[in-house]
């Protein structure tokens, strides 16, 4: 890749990351886990949701704490609990994003580099 492409895609990157990193910057009350609405069977004979008709929604707060999924039953103000796990999962898949885009930008500058070296036999000067 030459000098001039290589630039273009870093700019290209810089913007695809501002943008969310932007959505990571805003203030926004969360909660610190992932909203999870959950459907259940139970063993009643006979009933309804045996045939396909499950029982629900349930709503839970899932946190991964030392490796394991635990959930938290949520039964009231659903609504605002739902929007602030929605805001911690948008602003983790931001921080995610950047990250990812941030990876790519280094490579973009080391490649940006080698191809500014300039060729010599030996020596400097
Ligand atoms: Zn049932």
């Amino acid at each position: 890749m030459d000098v001039s492409r290589i630039r273009q895609k870093i700019y290209l990157l810089r913007m695809a990351r501002d943008k969310v990193e932007n959505i990571a910057l805003k203030a926004r009350p969360m909660i610190d886990g992932y909203w999870v609405e959950k459907y259940i069977e139970c063993r009643r004979p006979g009933c309804k949701c045996s045939t396909g008709e499950k029982h629900g929604p349930y709503y839970y707060i899932s946190r991964t704490i030392e490796g394991r999924t635990h959930l938290e039953y949520v039964k009231e103000d659903q609504m605002r609990i739902e929007d602030m796990c929605k805001n911690w999962s948008s602003h983790s898949a931001s921080v995610a994003e950047m990250v990812k885009h941030n990876r790519q930008i280094e490579k973009l500058y080391r490649q940006l580099a080698k191809a500014q070296v300039k060729k010599r036999r030996r020596g400097y000067g």
